[in-house]
């Protein structure tokens, strides 16, 4: 990864601009709004947002995260969405530089932390993402922007959304319940179309590491129920996220290096 340089910071900013649509993009989707009108206003009152109360990171703190006019609290989540969102764009542009593969990764970035949260929220992927994900996807392929073929993502789709079909099956037949959502399979396609074979099955084991280390961790310190409803659209975020900072541009993975020089 190379030094940070001044003009990285742009891009911090700019992913925390992005980061402050996605908090409009979490809150509206699923609620089935325009994320482009009306203009922002205050959950509690209503309050139209001034631009100058609107400046992503900048105004939550000025503001200590309350509304200028009702003085009610704003959720820190606001704050952390386009600081999380600032920050994961400068660790792409650090990784890929400026090529197709960093706009291609980090419009899926940007998907993923969306999907994220309103999956934590509402359970569900909306399919407005799973289209626009494949659409891009599919051009991304048609432009040969990736390394990998057109070929090897249909097996990464298939490897990564048939796995999680599977589970799912084999889930809701043993627990008489929905274990695995469809809406996981079909992001499974998006992800593993984008990855290929190889990066794909590196990514689902890497969701499946992250939630057994999460639900470990939650278990042991915070005595977290393990009866309750954890989202599964995270984990693959979570991931997924890992192999794109770790992708390198000519293809490969730094971590599939390190393991088979390391093991063979
Ligand atoms: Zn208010």
């Amino acid at each position: 990864m190379p030094a940070i340089e001044l003009y990285h910071i742009l891009f911090f900013l700019f992913g925390s601009i992005i980061g402050s649509f996605l908090n409009v993009v979490i809150w509206r989707i699923p609620r089935g709004e325009s994320i482009v009108a009306p203009p922002s206003h205050c959950p509690s009152c209503n309050t139209h947002i001034a631009p100058y109360d609107n400046i992503p990171l900048f105004s939550w703190l000025i503001l200590g995260g309350k509304c200028r006019h009702c003085k009610k609290g704003i959720s820190s989540r606001y704050f952390i969405v386009e600081f999380i969102t600032g920050l994961f764009t400068l660790l792409m542009i650090l990784t890929y530089g400026l090529t197709p593969l960093f706009f291609v990764h980090l419009f899926l970035l940007y998907m993923l932390i969306a999907i994220t949260f309103i999956d934590l929220d509402h359970y569900i992927i909306p399919n407005e993402f799973i289209l626009v994900g494949l659409g891009l996807i599919f051009s991304a392929h048609v432009f040969k922007w990736l390394p990998i073929t057109m070929i090897d993502g249909l097996y990464g789709a298939l490897a990564y959304g048939g796995f999680l079909f599977v589970i799912g099956k084999v889930g809701s037949t043993i627990l008489k319940k929905e274990s695995m959502g469809f809406g996981d399979v079909k992001l499974g396609l998006v992800i593993g179309g984008l990855l290929g074979l190889k990066l794909s099955v590196l990514a689902l084991f890497l969701s499946f590491l992250i939630s057994a280390l999460f639900t470990l961790v939650g278990v042991a310190l915070f005595k977290m129920e393990a009866k309750g409803k954890i989202p599964f659209g995270p984990f693959m975020a979570g991931g997924t996220l890992v192999v794109f900072l770790t992708r390198t541009v000519g293809g490969g993975n730094s971590i599939l290096n390190w393991y088979f020089t390391t093991m063979f």
